[in-house]
């Protein structure tokens, strides 16, 4: 069926994934390979639990320092091609020709910033089923300000998320920024009138293992002065076994990415290594052990094949592997 982008069919989605005890995912993405694996890895879950209409968000950011999606997702590394490639994408996979037709897909714009994304936040609100709007980077009272001004001029367009706080980055200064205290939450929740909010949980973007500790106890302090209206991110730097409770703390929606891509990497790695000589041929391959590159064992005499070292084949390991892990996440949240 078509993006579910009105905003009253968004909130109806949200009270139907509350009804059900589940917290609703936003995978985000920035390529056509992700975005195809995360509606490939919904309609498959869907099939296993008797569901063939589960709800999904696909996220992007856009300019976002940390990592510019729409930027990345065409090599023209040109932020309005790639949101309106990501927007084509989507419309095409969930037309009712795409074997992802049945799912009730949302879009999400995901850390918008509030002084360089103000091109993108001049486009039509209603292309989009909710925006993380971001001025986590202004002084708190300041923060609040400048949301709740984007909340009264678009709050009948989109869902709208904000940020309370900064969450922190795994490969910068190590020192982890303050938690988000439940006072804090309340003040930010009702000084900007956002839909949902995004407090610091202990949690860190782009980690690099799966090993930080989320605070589960905090986050109820905060959802009892807020309500469940709270946003997980950096879930990527937690292990799985930490996220069963979101729904009880008060969590209704969670954004994961890096989790994807580094986790797939290894698989990638580990075929291509195995299959050397089908992807390069066996001189190069010999010539890769020669350098200590490879290891004696690794096959240095098959021929180089099409079903190896194409686009296709990475693209293939890349997207069944990503699949597997988010699976893997659906099954925790759509229990
Ligand atoms: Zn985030």
């Amino acid at each position: 069926m078509p993006l579910i982008l009105d905003r009253n069919e968004v909130l109806e989605m949200y009270a139907f994934a509350r009804e059900k005890k589940w917290v609703l995912p936003t995978f985000n993405t920035e390529n056509l390979t992700t975005t195809e694996a995360i509606l490939s890895a919904v309609s498959d879950y869907g099939k296993e639990i008797g569901v063939n209409n589960l709800p999904i968000i696909v996220g992007i950011t856009n300019t976002y320092k940390d990592r510019p999606q729409s930027v990345y997702y065409s090599h023209t590394r040109n932020w309005e091609i790639g949101m309106r490639l990501f927007l084509k994408d989507l419309d095409v996979l969930t037309s009712p020709e795409s074997p992802y037709g049945n799912l009730n897909v949302m879009v999400h714009l995901d850390h918008i910033i509030w002084d360089d994304d103000l091109e993108l936040l001049n486009w039509d609100m209603r292309q989009f089923s909710s925006i993380m709007y971001d001025a986590s980077t202004l002084p708190f009272e300041e923060n609040i300000k400048k949301t709740a001004q984007f909340a009264e001029k678009n709050r009948d367009l989109v869902l709208i998320e904000g940020a309370c706080d900064e969450i922190s980055k795994a490969d910068t200064s190590g020192n982890a920024d303050d938690l988000t205290t439940p006072e804090m939450a309340e003040a930010y929740f009702s000084g900007t009138g956002v839909d949902i909010i995004v407090p610091n949980l202990g949690t860190e973007h782009r980690a690099t293992a799966s090993s930080l500790k989320y605070h589960g106890d905090l986050a109820r302090k905060i959802s009892a002065k807020t309500g469940p209206h709270l946003c997980l991110h950096g879930t990527s730097s937690v292990s799985q076994d930490e996220l069963t409770t979101l729904f009880e703390d008060g969590i209704c929606k969670v954004n994961l990415w890096t989790a994807l891509e580094r986790d797939s990497t290894f698989a990638l790695f580990s075929d291509m290594v195995k299959n050397a000589s089908k992807l390069i041929g066996p001189a190069k391959t010999k010539e890769m052990v020669g350098k200590g590159l490879l290891g004696m064992i690794a096959d240095s005499e098959s021929k180089p094949s099409l079903d190896y070292y194409t686009t296709t084949y990475r693209q293939d390991i890349i997207f069944r592997r990503m699949k597997e892990i988010i699976k893997q996440y659906l099954s925790i949240w759509y229990r």
